[in-house]
């Protein structure tokens, strides 16, 4: 049965005048598929990255279910419980649940740590159906008996591999155990390692399993390009790149927390608004930050992978990796920040002789070859001291005089570069 409108989901009246409150008028392919399995009351492993409206799919029939039983919300006692790896993904998911809910009565409160932990026991005392939680600050709230898990009947686990990345597994395991045995359970993931499989077995009975490829619809929209760049031309090239007002909204990827730091103090100088995020920033100045970048007034937010983890913002031009990522998985997460909700979307990819072998393990993942844009030469040579790239003679900045060319050609790097690369296979 192909499902064309949210009105043949059977989802209650008031979520579905939250729903064209928010202009929603088709589900998503996940959400078509996920939302009467889950309403049946299935269980369910959920294979998807963000973009594809995963929280959605979700969300809306857990605020169906609870809302049906008529319940009131009880105090430190929630009968939904979404764990999330980061704060910034609890807080988005949080946002998304008040939106679809906001015909209904129920509460919900936002738990992460790095913050008083005041507020959000106050919010727990005052009564909760929905409590949308990062796994520290969520166990220490129990070991301090501020909140019981008995009356969870709907579990989820978001980004599941990311938790397990952040070293969150035995949180997690101590969470589950304070919980009852009959219960909904749901596990997404946008990969599928081996350690993620085993938890989703210890969770999970008998799961629908809900698929939505990474290379599928997301990544197909995105036009993806890569610099061959010495690493001292990057800044050059980054603010070359920027004199191009059609780069509106961008995010720069580096690898570390120093990166991203340098990376946009030099575009700070260079008279662009910059914003970074990072584990070492407050969680007040993360959401300030993000802030000014939904709202406009920034135009370049520079993040690393853990700290963009789940960044919601629409019409993101460009996603700029300033530096490859080492897993090939976070290439896809990256990008994927760009092209959503049926927009398209390009992303710009810098690697340095010492990347090649990170270029190779990501085209391997995504089954195709990135275009690589400019010429060798002219890239290494390009001098990292001045503040902004000098124009070359025909007035066009370099990097747009190359014609791009398709990297499974002869331009895929020197013969010594595809020998490293295979070495480090
Ligand atoms: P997610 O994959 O949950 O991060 O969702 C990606 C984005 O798509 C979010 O900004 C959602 O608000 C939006 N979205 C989710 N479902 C729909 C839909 N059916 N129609 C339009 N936008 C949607």
């Amino acid at each position: 049965m192909t499902i064309s409108s949210f009105s043949e989901l059977g989802l209650a009246e008031p979520i579905q005048r939250a729903l064209t409150a928010k202009n929603y008028a088709v589900p998503t392919p996940i959400q078509a598929r996920a939302i009467p399995a889950l309403l049946d009351g299935r269980d369910m492993l959920g294979i998807a990255q963000t973009g594809t409206g995963k929280t959605a799919a979700f969300a809306l029939p857990i605020i169906h279910g609870l809302s049906k039983k008529g319940e009131k919300a009880r105090p430190r006692s929630p009968r939904a419980l979404i764990l999330a790896p980061t704060r910034e993904l609890a807080i988005q998911i949080g946002d998304e649940f008040r939106a679809y809910g906001k015909f209904m009565h129920l509460r919900q409160t936002v738990i992460f740590g790095g913050v008083s932990q005041k507020p959000q026991v106050t919010a727990l005392y005052r009564g909760v159906d929905i409590v949308i939680a990062t796994p520290g600050r969520l166990l220490d709230l129990m070991n301090q008996r501020r909140l019981g898990l008995e009356s969870v009947e709907f579990l989820v686990l978001d980004e599941a591999d990311r938790m397990l990345d952040m070293g969150f597994v035995r949180d997690v395991r101590k969470i589950l155990a304070a919980m009852p045995k009959a219960r909904q359970s749901l596990l997404f993931s946008a990969t599928m390692p081996r350690e993620v499989l085993r938890l989703s077995g210890e969770i999970l009975t008998d799961p629908v399993r809900v698929e939505v490829t990474p290379q599928a619809t997301p990544i197909e929209r995105i036009e993806q390009n890569v610099y061959h760049v010495a690493t001292a031309a990057k800044g050059a090239l980054l603010a070359s790149l920027l004199d191009d007002p059609a780069l509106s909204r961008v995010i720069v990827f580096a690898r570390t927390k120093h990166r991203a730091n340098k990376v946009a103090e030099r575009l700070e100088r260079s008279g662009v608004s910059t914003e970074a995020i990072h584990g070492n920033k407050s969680q007040a100045a993360r959401q300030r930050a993000l802030k000014a970048f939904r709202d406009g007034q920034v135009r370049v937010l520079v993040a690393t992978d853990i700290a963009a983890r789940g960044i919601d913002v629409d019409a993101i031009s460009h996603v700029i990796n300033f530096e490859l990522p080492n897993e090939s998985e976070s290439y896809v997460h990256r990008i994927g920040r760009t092209a959503r909700a049926g927009a398209n979307g390009v992303a710009l990819s810098f690697c340095d002789p010492a990347e090649r072998s990170y270029l190779r393990g990501i085209e391997n993942l995504i089954k195709r070859k990135l275009t690589v844009i400019g010429d060798g030469p002219s890239v290494s040579s390009f001098d990292s001291d001045k503040p902004k790239a000098k124009k070359p003679q025909g007035g066009k900045p370099w990097h747009k005089r190359g014609r791009p060319r398709s990297s499974g050609a002869k331009s895929d790097g020197p013969p010594a570069a595809s020998r490293r690369s295979r070495r480090a296979a």
